[in-house]
């Protein structure tokens, strides 16, 4: 509890959007202690924030909103904000560790039948104690089923993989009914912890490059980063100018 006292959340704004100026392990540990639904905010959703009220709605009123990747980082800098990121998929596996460590309990929810199961098998040899207390594919058309399943087993810890917005929409319904766990939207983390997808070389992660090598890997992922990024760079530069 001290410690949990000790760390207030410290939002710096980027396109009017709240982010957490967390460290890494501040991150993991603010999660721990403060239930609720953790956004990993990037480019294109906050493009997609601006043009979906709803779904700007759901980011601000999350519990932590943590800087996914370089974009974030590197527009938060031309702001004059110094902000590490912390990618999605090592923020979920330090939590599932974190909450398996206290002997807590967790749900899984998304990817495809054949990718979840294998990341759970995966994260069970990889953590012998891990308590999954309910897992699901991604392929439903019931929300509320799937809500109410999830809600049976009250789980610690929900890990949401169903790419956004549509995780932070479910997840946002789900926190309503179940006040005290922590949720995270994790994307396609599922895929790569199944082995299904890899992860970027790790040079490309140090540089930030890890969207520049998914994008050459998977072209179709060419239309999410253009014109949005450039966009997004754009109209952040523009604010600063502004706030000068
Ligand atoms: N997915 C899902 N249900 C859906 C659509 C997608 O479970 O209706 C899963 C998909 O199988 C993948 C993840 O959601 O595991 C989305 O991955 P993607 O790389 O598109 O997400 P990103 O990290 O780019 O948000």
């Amino acid at each position: 509890m001290w410690y949990n006292r000790l760390m207030d959340r410290d939002l710096v704004k980027i396109l009017g959007y709240g982010v957490d100026s967390f460290t890494f392990d501040e991150a993991v540990e603010y999660a721990f202690s403060n239930p609720g639904q953790i956004v990993t905010i990037n480019p294109e959703m906050i493009s997609a924030a601006q043009k979906n009220q709803d779904f700007a709605d759901i980011i601000s009123s999350a519990e932590l909103i943590v800087p996914d990747g370089i974009g974030i980082e590197a527009g938060l800098k031309i702001l004059g904000h110094r902000v590490h990121r912390i990618p999605g998929i090592e923020l979920g596996k330090a939590l599932i560790q974190r909450f398996t460590k206290a002997g807590k309990s967790i749900a899984l929810v998304g990817a495809k039948p054949e990718v979840l199961e294998a990341a759970v098998n995966n994260l069970k040899s990889e953590i012998p104690e891990l308590n999954i207390v309910y897992s699901h594919d991604g392929y439903f058309n019931d929300d509320e089923n799937i809500i109410s399943q999830v809600i049976e087993t009250s789980p610690d810890l929900v890990l949401v993989a169903l790419g956004s917005p549509k995780q932070e929409f479910f997840i946002h319904t789900l926190k309503k009914q179940l006040p005290n766990s922590t949720m995270i939207g994790l994307g396609g983390s599922f895929d790569v912890w199944a082995g299904a997808v890899e992860r970027a070389p790790e040079i490309y992660q140090k540089l930030g490059l890890e969207w520049l090598y998914r994008t050459v890997k998977e072209p179709k992922r060419f239309k999410r980063i253009f014109p949005t990024l450039p966009l997004f760079v754009l109209k952040v530069c523009k604010e600063r100018i502004l706030s000068k």
